[in-house]
Formats: structure tokens, sequence, C-alpha cells
């Protein structure tokens, strides 16, 4: 099988489970696991804030950070393409008590007037503005990189009315390799920032989120309240310290692979591409009439996996267990029935 459903289906290889078998650990909800320790420092340090916080899940991170910036009632200005609107089953209403401002940008991306916009001026009667959401790369756009000059501005916009800011970077990496930005650099125009393990790093469970000592002093306690205080978790951050050590660079062979795949998919007339946002490890390419169950059912046939992603959009994936002759072997098979 070829499995470009997502970049989370990758398995971790036997230097990566040696790496976790010989972790040293303790009891992290004692703060005494010195992996887990090491993991929030290493992290926190790349991205240029006080302090990380290991959490199990880019959904976890993403909701401790509305949790620390909100309180009940207020509203967080998000896009509409962004995963915590379409991919958290719901939970800033839930956990947090908020009510989202849904924006339209552009492929994801925001100007910052519809920010200055979207601020409420603070009638009483109005939900008080709070915080903005970004995302980078951009999932649901393609993986679009957000460029950095537009974060900044929106930033500015956004601290000027009083704002907070949180990043859901679950690919970050993905966004610093595709635009030579570092994740510092990145991070820098926000307050929070949640990272994952589990995607292109291929570490199999994961986030942290990163910000000043004080936010995540205050993530630690809804960490708990949230059911994520976890014990011998060293065994899992090993994993995750070891994904950075060794598969950070290499994630650039994914992109290469991605705008290979996407040239390839954009030469066949059936389809179509836009090469314009295949900026990183995802391709979003369209059906048009065919069914979109049809396409997927004979690719699986030939044992080749990927998954739907709107009424004619199919999304690909590469990731550390997708190799170029795999590419070479996609576009084949794809040439072959629709070429
Ligand atoms: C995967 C992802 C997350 C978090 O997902 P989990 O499955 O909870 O780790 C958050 N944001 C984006 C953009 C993602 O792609």
């Amino acid at each position: 099988m070829i499995d470009l459903r997502s970049d989370t289906v990758t398995r971790p290889t036997m230097a990566m489970r040696e790496a976790m078998a010989s972790a040293e650990v303790g009891d992290d909800v004692f703060g005494e696991d010195p992996t887990v320790n090491r993991l929030q420092e290493t992290v926190a340090v790349m991205l240029g804030k006080e302090a990380g916080l290991f959490v199990p899940s880019g959904v976890m991170g993403n909701q401790l950070a509305l949790k620390l910036h909100t309180q009940p009632g207020d509203e967080v200005i998000v896009e509409r393409q962004c995963h915590i609107f379409n991919y958290e089953s719901g939970a800033p209403g839930l956990l947090s008590g908020v009510q989202l401002a849904v924006l339209d940008g552009n492929n994801g991306i925001l100007e910052p007037e519809q920010i200055s916009r979207a601020v409420r001026p603070g009638y009483y009667w109005e939900a008080p503005s709070r915080l903005v959401c970004l995302e980078n790369t951009i999932n649901k756009a393609g993986g679009v990189i957000y460029p950095l000059v537009q974060q900044r501005a929106i930033a500015d916009v956004a601290r000027e009315a009083g704002l907070a800011l949180h990043l859901d970077g679950a690919r970050l990496w993905n966004a610093a390799i595709g635009s030579g930005h570092s994740e510092k650099e990145l991070a820098a125009p926000f307050d929070t920032v949640n990272v994952c393990l589990s995607k292109g790093l291929g570490a199999p469970v994961g986030s942290v989120l990163v910000g000043s000592r004080e936010h995540i002093k205050k993530a630690h306690r809804y960490r708990k309240l949230f059911g994520g205080g976890m014990r011998q978790v060293g065994i899992l951050a090993a994993a995750g310290l070891y994904a950075l050590a060794h598969h950070h660079d290499r994630l650039a062979d994914d992109h290469t692979n991605a705008y290979f795949l996407a040239e390839g998919i954009a030469s066949i007339p059936s389809f179509s591409v836009d090469l314009a946002t295949v900026q990183s490890n995802i391709v979003m390419f369209d059906v048009h009439e065919q069914p979109v169950t049809t396409v997927l059912e004979r690719l699986q046939g030939e044992g080749i996996l990927m998954v739907p992603f709107g009424p004619t959009t199919i999304r690909a994936t590469t990731h550390l267990d997708v190799s170029t002759e795999d590419i070479e072997h996609v576009l084949s098979v794809m040439n072959k029935h629709w070429g």
C-alpha cells in the first residue's frame, strides 16, 4: 500500500522505537520525567518561547490555548478553513464557552483589515473579542504557507486592539522548511504556538504547546483538568526528540515529492491542480465531473490510498513512508487509468 491519506499514518522507525525503549522516565504529573522536560525545553527554545507543555494531541494543544486566553462568553477570531473551526468537535463552545467569529480568507489567508473590521468595539451587548487564531501551514487550503509578513501585520492589528494571538502550527516545521524562515521567526508574532510531532515528523503521538512561563503554568493546570496529565510519558517524548533530531530536515524531501506528484497530476486532463497552492507536503486536486468515490476506489484497487476533501476534491499527503519511487508508481497508475 502507498498510503497518501495523511502524514499521520507513519509508523515509528526501528531507531525511533529504540530511542523510546531506552528513554529515561519518571512521573510527569509530579514533573519528574526528565525526557518530557527535555522535549518541552527543546521545543520552547526552538520556537523562542519561555516554556513548553507536552500534550497528547494537537486538538488539546489548541484547546488549552483557547482556554487560557479567554473567559466564557468571549469571542475568538478564526478563518473558515481552520482546524479549530472544522475538526475539533465543537470544543471551543464546550470546553471554553467561547464563540467563534469566522472570517473568509483567500486560501485560508486573512488580510489585516479583516481583523480590524472583526474586532468588536466593546458595547456591553457584544461578546468581547479576545483572541485571534491563525494556522501554518493551512491544512484545508492544501498546505499553503501563511506569509510571515502577513502574520506580522495581522499581529500588529490584533495587539493594537488588545487581543491575544495563538498559532496552530501543527505543521510549523513544514512552513519553516518551505519558507526558509526559522520556527522561531514564524512563532514570534504569537503568544502561544502549538506544534505536532505526530504529523510529518513521524512520532507516534504528541504535540507541544509553547508560550510564556505564565501561560504554560495556566495550560498545565488545564491539561490536568482536561484529562491530559500523563505519567511515564517520556517513552513518547523520546520519540518526539528523536523525530526533531532525525526527521526535521528531511521534510524538504516530502515537499519535493508533493510537487512532483502535483505536476504529474496537473498534466492529466481529467484532473486539475492549482500548483501555486502546492507549497509543502499536501496536494489537493480536482476530479471535475467524475465521482470522487470512483477515483478513490480505482486507486485503492491499485494499492494507493488518498482521501476525499470536498465534493470534487481529493487530498494526497507525502511523508516519511513515501519515496520518490512511490510517487513515480502513483503517477504511472494515474496515467494508465486517466491519462
Ligand atoms: C492534525 C492537526 C491538528 C491536531 O490534530 P490531532 O490529531 O489532535 O493531533 C491541529 N491543527 C491542524 C492544522 C492539523 O492538521
